[in-house]
């Protein structure tokens, strides 16, 4: 065993749920909710919850959204430790783990717009995001001049390695960020700072040892990693979810009503038979039954949960 894994298993889990309110939670946010606590508390942690609200002045229903985000938490008797953090308020903090990026030269300004990069050839990659032909980086070596009245995002130069983890439900995951991903934008053209660089401050300064999300992000992972070096954190432990799907196998979203938060607590006054619902469907009690999530802890289990897809419970 290195000393890393060693540490690893003798220090206190810190755990972590890191919604975006972008609209009222549905059963797949609250099924990750509740994997992040039930892993978090059966290894007697804590968990951590972090509001990640970045992007408020695009998205005007923020303020609303984080309301029934934190009604509807507490409804299913998630409780969090320490005080909630709100990413809008720690621009601060991100711009000073933006000049270390900077201060060892990884740091570039970009001016292509949305247009310029999606009209390029490069392939996209599963977030939509094309895989960035470093236009800027070449105009910048050349010494040629930016194009004027424009504002630069601000990407990172990315090594070509392989950077790989093992993901304790998905397997073995690796990218080399040159060649799978490229140079990735830190910070917006309006000042916002991006997901991938918020989220390794925060965790990173936050303590947290274990990640639970979606597998939607296992591919954000080599370049949060990265990112982790270069500030030195270490790197926690990560478990990507299977997304919670309908039957027709399609992943739930904010914008359906199936799953969505608004009918289920129109249906059910008592959070008790829908956490069954979803642990039953997780593989973690056989039947549905009414449960709390207390009662769940001693039950839970990695090894019963499914890798790839959970089935949306009848009825929801
Ligand atoms: N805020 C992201 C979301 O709501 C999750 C980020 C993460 O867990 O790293 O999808």
């Amino acid at each position: 065993m290195t000393e890393l894994e060693n540490n690893r298993k003798t220090a206190p889990v810190v755990g972590r749920f890191a919604p975006t309110p972008s609209g009222r939670l549905h059963l797949g946010n609250l099924m990750c909710a509740m994997l992040s606590w039930l892993s978090a508390r059966a290894q007697g942690g804590k968990v951590l919850l972090r509001i990640e609200d970045l992007d408020a002045a695009r998205c005007p229903f923020m303020g609303e959204n984080t309301k029934y985000l934190l009604d509807d938490l507490a409804w299913m008797g998630l409780d969090f430790d320490g005080e909630v953090l709100w990413q809008s308020k720690r621009s601060e903090i991100y711009d000073t783990y933006c000049e270390k990026l900077n201060e060892k030269g990884l740091l570039y300004p970009c001016y292509c717009s949305r247009a310029e990069l999606h009209a390029a050839s490069a392939p996209h990659r599963s977030d939509g995001v094309p895989k960035y032909d470093r236009k800027c980086w070449y105009r910048l070596q050349a010494g040629d001049p930016p194009p004027a009245g424009r504002k630069p995002a601000l990407r990172v130069r990315v090594p070509d390695a392989v950077i790989g983890f093992q993901d304790g439900l998905q397997g073995y995951y690796s990218e080399n960020l040159a060649e799978d991903c490229s140079d990735f934008v830190v910070r917006r053209s309006d000042g916002v700072y991006a997901y991938q660089l918020a989220v390794v401050v925060d965790d990173g300064l936050s303590g947290v040892t274990e990640i639970v999300r979606g597998n939607d992000l296992l591919d954000s992972t080599p370049r949060q990693m990265f990112l982790q070096e270069i500030f030195g954190f270490s790197h926690p432990v990560y478990r990507h979810i299977p997304l919670l799907t309908d039957a027709a196998g399609r992943r739930l979203s904010k914008r359906d009503g199936d799953g969505c938060m608004e009918n289920v607590r129109a249906r059910y006054t008592d959070a008790r038979p829908v956490i069954g619902a979803l642990a039953a469907a997780l593989g973690l009690i056989p039947t549905p039954e009414s449960i709390s999530l207390r009662e769940l802890i001693p039950l839970f289990d990695w090894e019963k949960l499914p890798r790839d897809a959970v089935l949306l419970p009848e009825g929801f």
